[in-house]
This record gives structure tokens, C-alpha cells and sequence, in this order.
């Protein structure tokens, strides 16, 4: 059986699934291929329940939750809360805060788990006439010198499409089938996440520390409770992992200079191996690649997925016409611009965590100077604002 869309989605992890629901009301058919489709979560509740919260929680820039919002993507299964300030420690007496209100801002930033905006993107998908859900894995390519691909799935049918496109994450299986390189730099960090209770309320604040053994983030979540982000080196990451859930704690605690009291540990810590990726080409006749599959970066800036949704915010624009979806000079001409973002982010990430590794007492002094001065120099701090705002 041969199943024809004008476009096929590999990848229903947070970035295929806001592009998928973004191209619900368009001109073309969709289908979305996703073998391990998310389970519908408990409904959320109120207060301080003590339910189960996910180690995966990102922090999402009010543009692209705006842009989920008005594609019906952030519904009730979606915990949230606001960041309202932002406070930066470096590792010598150097100080950055960014505060909402200062930069006329509603917030700086929405905190929420992985799994439960993809069960909310996954629920705006249903009883959508133009949408099709498979979870059956693909085994092959045939790629068409048309740009008319078609994936050969494991029952034996057939996905023909003139758009693929590729959101199936870092390790990306589309892209290996299509042969494309890309470029890998290994950090060398583990990033340790687990969830706590807080004895102290954030009130809407999250905090990063630059130390000596790696960058500490806590995003506040809804209730007394905080994400922590602790990138690493693998050996202090395995230490972290290996602690009792008292003594990472105390750990984290101690290391937050006790910003928020005493914390109790609520998630089990879970470590994730960092590495910046940048595929060698994100586009070819009737092919995208997107999110993770075309670009990683390090996560101190927060930004991984928030560049996947402006990448398909984008491309669900640029499909909003009919025509050839698959036509490459608007993949490229897409291409294009995505490409000043990427290239931004991953500098900006990978040149703090550089700068930050240095131990140098010159460079030390250094960074902390220049967060001093951006603090004290507000139209510096407020373009950053506005910028990650995006
Ligand atoms: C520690 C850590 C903290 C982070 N914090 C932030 C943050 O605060 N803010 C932020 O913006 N980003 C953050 N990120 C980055 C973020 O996690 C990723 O950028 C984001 O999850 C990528 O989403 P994706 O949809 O592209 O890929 P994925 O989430 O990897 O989804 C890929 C999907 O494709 C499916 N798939 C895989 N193979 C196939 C196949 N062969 N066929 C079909 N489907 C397939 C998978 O099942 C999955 O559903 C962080 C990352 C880490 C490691």
C-alpha cells in the first residue's frame, strides 16, 4: 500500500509535533510519523500534590509560546510557570540580573516539562482531516531525483511524499539515510537534571552559577519547586548521579549558596551527554531537516528547542502557500534565513562555556568585570532580554 501526503513528518518529539499542528489548517496533507507516540498525563492539579514530575523541563522563550498557543498546541495537560527574573553569578564576584519588568517585558520566560507540552501538541493533533498519525518505524529511503522521496515502512506499506521532513532528533535516522555529515563538538560535560521541593518560595526566579566544576542552573517551577540543570564533567556528573537522593540535595543546596532554603529531592537525577551538532545542510529538494536532526547546542543558554520551534514557525509560513512544497528554492530561501539564529546561539553558548572553562586569574577577573559592566549598562542587558524573547 502506497500512502501519498504532501508532506511526511519524521519525528513527533516536541519540534515535528508544533510543526505538525501548525500545518493543520493548511493547504497540504500531512502525515506524521512518531513510533513512540506520547502517553496521555494524569491531569495536572493543583498546589503542592506530590505527583510524578518529568527530569526533561526546558525553558521556552514567550515568542514561541505565544506561537503554540495561537496554533491551540498549549492546552490543560501543560504545567507552566513564569520566570519573572533571572540572576547570574560568576565565578568571582560577578553579577548579571535581568528582570521582566525593567526590559517591559510580561516575563522572561516559561519553564515547562517536555513530556506534557508534547501529550498537549499530540492532543490539538486529533480529528485534524488533513492529518494522518503512523507509528509504524520506517526501514528504508528511496530518494527521488524529483525531490519525491518515499520511506518503506516495517509492515511493508509505503510513504510517498514531496516534502520530508526530518524532526526525528540528534541522531537523527533521515539524515544518516540521506548521507549528510555534520559537524560534532563534544563538550565533554554530562548535564545532571532532577526535580526538588524548595523550602523557600522562587517567586519567579531562576538562577545560574558559573563554578569551577561547571554551570548550575535552578528554573522555578509551578509551586515550591525547582528544575535544576548542573552541566558537568563526567566525573563529578556520575558522582552527582550516584548520591542518595539527601545527599544531592545538600549538594545542590550548598552549591545554589542556599538561594531557596533547603530542597528535598522529587525527580531522580538523569544525565544527558552534551554536544554541539550543525549539519552540513538542512535542506535538499524535498527534504528539511529540523530541530535536533539539523543543530544542537549547549543548553546553558536554554535554547535547544526554542530554536526547533522558530525553525518550524518558519517553515510552517513558508508552507502556508499551495504549491510544491517541496520546491527547493523555498527550502532554501528558508534555509537562509534560520540560519543567522543557529549560528548566534551556538556561538553565544559554546563562547560562555569556553570562557568560563578558562582558569586563568586574568581571564577569571575578566568575565566578571564584563558582567558587572552589562549589568550596570542596561541597554546591553535589555537587548539580551529581547533577544531571548524571541
Ligand atoms: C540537559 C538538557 C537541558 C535542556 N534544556 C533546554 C532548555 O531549557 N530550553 C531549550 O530550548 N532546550 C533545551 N534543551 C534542548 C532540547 O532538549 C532539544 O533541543 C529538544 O528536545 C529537541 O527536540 P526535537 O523534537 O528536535 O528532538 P527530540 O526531542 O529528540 O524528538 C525526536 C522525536 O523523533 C522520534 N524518532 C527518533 N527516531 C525516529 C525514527 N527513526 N523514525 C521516526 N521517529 C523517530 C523520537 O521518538 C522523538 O519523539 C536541553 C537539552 C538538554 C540535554
Amino acid at each position: 500500500m502506497v500512502i501519498e501526503s504532501d508532506v511526511v513528518i519524521v519525528g513527533g518529539g516536541l519540534n515535528g509535533a508544533a510543526l505538525a499542528c501548525a500545518l493543520r489548517h493548511g493547504p497540504h496533507t500531512v502525515t506524521l510519523l512518531e513510533p513512540k507516540p506520547p502517553l496521555p498525563p494524569a491531569p495536572p492539579t493543583e498546589g503542592e500534590g506530590s505527583d510524578a514530575w518529568d527530569s526533561r523541563i526546558y525553558a521556552y522563550s514567550p515568542g514561541n509560546v505565544n506561537w503554540i498557543k495561537s496554533q491551540g498546541g498549549w492546552g490543560a495537560p501543560v504545567r507552566a510557570q513564569a520566570v519573572y527574573r533571572m540572576r547570574i553569578h560568576g565565578d568571582a564576584g560577578g553579577d548579571l540580573d535581568f528582570d521582566a519588568l525593567e526590559a517591559g517585558l510580561p516575563e522572561l520566560a516559561w519553564i515547562a516539562e517536555n513530556g506534557r507540552l508534547q501529550a498537549s501538541l499530540w492532543q490539538s493533533l486529533s480529528d485534524t482531516p488533513n492529518l494522518r498519525v503512523v507509528t509504524t518505524p520506517a526501514e528504508a529511503v528511496t530518494w527521488g531525483d524529483d525531490g519525491r522521496h518515499a520511506l518503506h515502512l516495517a509492515d511493508g506499506s509505503t510513504l510517498a511524499s514531496r516534502l520530508l521532513v526530518a524532526a526525528d532528533g540528534a541522531n537523527s535516522w533521515v539524515r544518516r539515510q540521506a548521507g549528510i555529515g555534520f559537524l560534532l563538538e563534544d563538550y565533554k560535560h554530562i548535564g545532571v537534571v532532577a526535580n526538588f521541593e524548595t523550602e523557600k518560595p522562587h517567586r519567579g526566579a531562576a538562577w545560574q552559577w558559573f563554578r569551577d566544576d561547571g554551570v548550575l542552573a535552578y528554573l522555578p517551577l509551578p509551586g515550591n519547586r525547582l528544575s535544576m540543570v548542573w552541566s558537568t564533567p563526567p566525573e563529578h556528573a556520575a558522582l552527582l548521579q550516584a548520591s542518595s537522593p539527601d545527599e544531592l540535595a545538600s549538594r545542590v543546596a550548598r552549591a545554589g549558596g542556599h538561594a531557596l532554603g533547603e530542597l528535598r529531592c522529587i525527580t531522580p537525577p538523569a544525565g544527558f551527554p552534551l554536544k554541539r551538532r550543525l549539519a552540513d545542510t538542512w535542506v535538499r529538494p524535498g527534504l528539511v531537516l529540523l530541530g535536533d536532526a539539523a543543530h544542537t547546542v549547549h543548553p546553558l543558554a536554554g535554547q535547544g528547542v526554542n530554536l526547533g520551534f522558530r525553525d518550524s514557525r518558519l517553515l510552517a509560513n513558508v508552507l502556508k502557500s499551495a504549491g510544491d512544497p517541496g520546491e527547493i528554492g523555498r527550502l532554501i530561501a528558508y534555509a537562509a534565513r534560520r540560519r543567522e539564529d543557529v549560528a548566534t546561539m551556538q556561538l553565544v553558548s559554546g563562547s560562555l562555556r569556553k570562557l568560563f572553562g578558562r582558569q586563568e586569574s586574568l581571564i577569571r577577573t575578566l568575565r566578571n568585570h564584563g558582567m558587572n559592566f552589562a549589568d550596570h549598562f542596561p541597554p546591553l542587558s535589555q537587548a539580551l532580554m529581547h533577544h531571548a524573547a524571541l
